[in-house]
């Protein structure tokens, strides 16, 4: 029944809720004049002045209204809001109704409210981050699938046979960067599309959430507004049985309504371990592509990108040196970017090889424990058919002298030795006839073909042997 008064006590305790936590000003111009109504069946009515006045309430107090009537009345707690018809002046409205009067009119009851109303209106904020572009999203042999999957997408957003798209592969090697540059473009294609990004840790606290505050409704209304929802990082749904049931539930309606949903995952669906087999069945509807390790020349590409960024100019020898160490990990490639350019300007420190040796360390832990000088020599021998002992003498014959250039060159790049060790390990030259080396193998390259190619088997038995 409805208890006389006891609306009035529960708004005044809600309101000392509200006075504690809304400007003073706000306090007064948007509480004040709200007056309850009734209480009934754990639903309070209140009364606003009029409609925008309840769309104002609903878009920037809906959280701490809903915090303090679930702490005075408990979790069951609704409100319904009762929105007085033209309140103002009836003369200037000579044409109104009944309904002109300043009793407390049920003229227009909005049910629910906390399917918060500025949704269908507003645009919902699609939590992308517009960094994430096409545009510097470098392409290579490691991501051409996806990435044209995805410009696909943006193209036609749920009308594709790629729904859900499932990116996968190894952490840092840019899933997060393609899914949102989907959602980007999408934003920036079609106005009225709702784009959202979420996280997979960001869902499963929304969920929890929902259920603790006896909202799930309200929150999968929210998610079935959107035209292209991104989950970002679905691994994490191991485990999580009840994130996985309501994200199950979300995906059918969405996919049913023909929208389009992009997830992102560290493995294939098949090797998630500890998700529903429902969920992975329908993982599978879609396209499952994945973004492999760049090769080389993507690795230099995507650490041209990054310097020019940064205003950072590196040397050929440099860039080389970083995409041979660099390999797995494109976030890893930015990070010595990064490192370069705060080294070189905080500390003031020249760039050059040994800075960036010195930095590359703190990357990738075996670079010590790497390819020795005597490795590389033994590897370069056995490709020309020489004894080993040929690049460390005095022969001036030309295949000798190639090999023992090329020696010199791989030691460079892949060891840690300075020009006087590489020398001397090379029958004791000195450092300037290391460096001519280098520059002749250099030049040899650019001019030709044969001999680039020589030196790019060469280059891939070592990565193999570093990746052994
Ligand atoms: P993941 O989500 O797979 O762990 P991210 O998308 O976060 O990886 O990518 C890591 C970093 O590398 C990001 O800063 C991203 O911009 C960058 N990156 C990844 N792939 C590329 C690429 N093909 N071109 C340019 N930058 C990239
Ligand atoms: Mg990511």
């Amino acid at each position: 029944m409805n208890n006389t008064g006891q609306h009035i006590e529960i708004w005044d305790q809600c309101l000392e809720i509200f006075k504690k936590n809304i400007a003073p000003q706000a306090f007064k111009t948007w509480f004040l004049p709200v007056k309850p109504v009734k209480f009934h069946n754990s639903v309070l009515t209140i009364q606003v002045p009029n409609k925008f006045f309840f769309e104002w309430l609903e878009e920037h107090y809906v959280a701490v209204i809903k915090a303090a009537i679930t702490k005075v009345i408990g979790i069951s707690a609704r409100l319904e809001y009762n929105i007085l018809v033209n309140q103002q002046n009836p003369q200037q409205n000579p044409n109104s109704s009944a309904n002109t009067d300043y009793s407390t009119k049920e003229s227009q009851t909005i049910p629910n409210p906390f399917v918060i109303p500025g949704l269908k209106r507003v645009k919902i904020d699609s939590q992308l981050n517009p960094l994430y572009t096409f545009e510097n999203f470098i392409e290579g042999e490691c991501n051409k699938f996806p990435r044209s999957a995805g410009v696909s997408i943006v193209n036609k957003p749920g009308g594709t046979a790629f729904n859900p798209m499932i990116i996968f592969g190894d952490v840092g090697l840019g899933k997060t960067h393609l899914a949102q540059a989907i959602g980007n473009d999408v934003v920036k294609n079609s106005e009225s599309k709702q784009v959202l990004y979420v996280t997979t840790e960001k869902f499963t606290n929304q969920v929890i959430q929902a259920i603790k505050s006896n909202a799930l409704n309200d929150f999968m209304n929210f998610y079935q507004m959107i035209d292209v929802l991104i989950v970002d990082d679905i691994h994490f749904l191991a485990n999580r049985p009840k994130t996985q049931e309501i994200f199950f539930n979300i995906f059918n309606q969405l996919h049913q309504s023909g929208k389009q949903i992009i997830l992102t995952s560290d493995r294939a669906p098949k090797d998630l371990t500890d998700v529903d087999n429902r969920l992975i069945s329908r993982f599978k509807w879609g396209l499952i592509a994945d973004i492999k390790t760049p090769d080389f020349d993507t690795r230099r590409h995507i650490l041209e990108q990054k310097a020019k960024k940064e205003g950072l100019e590196l040397t050929q020898e440099i860039k080389d040196y970083i995409c041979h160490h660099i390999k797995n990990n494109i976030r890893e490639l930015e990070g010595v970017v990064i490192s370069i350019v705060a080294q070189s300007t905080l500390n003031k420190r020249i760039v050059d090889m040994k800075l960036v040796k010195d930095i590359i360390k703190q990357f990738v832990s075996q670079v010590d424990k790497e390819i020795s000088v005597e490795n590389i020599k033994q590897l370069v021998a056995k490709y020309f058919e020489l004894p080993i002992e040929k690049l460390h003498g005095k022969t001036r014959l030309r295949e000798v002298v190639i090999a023992r250039q090329l020696s010199m060159y791989l030691a460079k790049t892949y060891t840690n030795s300075s020009l006087k060790v590489i020398g001397d390990s090379f029958g004791g030259r000195d450092h300037s006839t290391v460096l001519y080396s280098l520059k002749a193998v250099q030049d040899m390259m650019d001019t030709d073909l044969l001999f680039k190619d020589t030196v790019t088997a060469l280059e891939k038995k070592l990565e193999l042997t570093l990746q052994g």
